[in-house]
């Protein structure tokens, strides 16, 4: 039986199928629709952990109640933040946890992966090698196009109603979004939702990405009054199937609702 891995949220778990493609498919933690922000780990979340050959999360910049379990845990688990290779994020003083939303980040928390999916699996290194090799590829076919995509917008403002696009805005360049609330998804305070309001009015932005899980009623009254297009971006792949392109179809589907929000009133 090959090992069983499992990630802890949905992005997560499409990257490590890109790797696990033909071998297995990875499991998941977290319950769809439920905040990665907040989790509370049921009794049910609980055992699909200890029940995992290998464990991937994000770490404690976002599963912080995963913590003492995983810390528990006797199989290999692949802690993201900590992945050499991976750069992290900082806005004031919060550490952005959205960090596969760089595709270089996406590389070296495959490649972690990898080496234990190696180790405890060798009869089928070379099918894991080969869907790195295809994953590398996609990610370069992707940079290519998502830089082609958004190269004539880099200075349009936008903003995003939570702050999970930092990654991806520095990768590709973009202007820093205006956000409503921090990356770590708390609410924003009635002051600071009176400065954005005048950012957004003096800036001109046109365009607020949100996410499927956001209320656009109550997003609307926030922004009383301003007249801004809403655009849903689905960064934790909630409506998307693992799978060998599942991931590059994740970051795919992220760069056009981006796209779509940047182009705004201007075509
Ligand atoms: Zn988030």
């Amino acid at each position: 039986m090959p090992p069983t891995v499992v990630a802890s949220i949905r992005p997560l778990q499409l990257l490590a199928a890109a790797l696990t493609d033909g071998v297995s498919t990875p499991g998941l933690v977290m319950e769809p629709g439920s905040d990665p922000h907040h989790l509370s780990l049921r009794p049910s979340e609980r055992l699909k952990l200890q029940q995992a050959d290998i464990v991937v999360w994000v770490g404690p910049i976002l599963e912080q109640p995963l913590q003492k379990v995983i810390e528990q845990l006797h199989m290999p688990v692949i802690t993201a933040q900590q992945a050499p290779g991976v750069t992290l994020l900082h806005t004031g003083t919060v550490t952005d946890p959205h960090l596969w939303l760089d595709t270089r980040n996406a590389r070296s928390i495959a490649a972690a992966l990898l080496q234990v999916l190696q180790q405890r699996d060798a009869e089928h290194a070379s099918r894991y090698q080969a869907n790195m090799t295809r994953l590398g590829l996609q990610l370069d076919a992707l940079d290519a196009e998502i830089d082609q995509l958004l190269q004539s917008r880099r200075s349009q403002p936008w903003a995003v109603s939570h702050q999970a696009f930092g990654y991806f805005a520095v990768q590709y360049k973009l202007q820093p979004p205006f956000a409503l609330t921090d990356s770590s998804n708390s609410a924003p305070g009635l002051q600071h939702v009176r400065a954005l309001q005048q950012q957004i009015a003096s800036l001109q932005v046109k365009c607020l990405l949100t996410e499927p899980s956001e209320n656009h009623q109550q997003l609307a009254a926030m922004l009383d009054g301003l007249v801004l297009t809403i655009v849903t971006a689905d960064v934790l792949g909630t409506a998307i199937t693992p799978g060998a392109d599942a991931f590059a179809q994740l970051l795919r589907q992220v760069a056009s609702a981006v796209q779509h929000c940047l182009g705004g009133n201007n075509e």
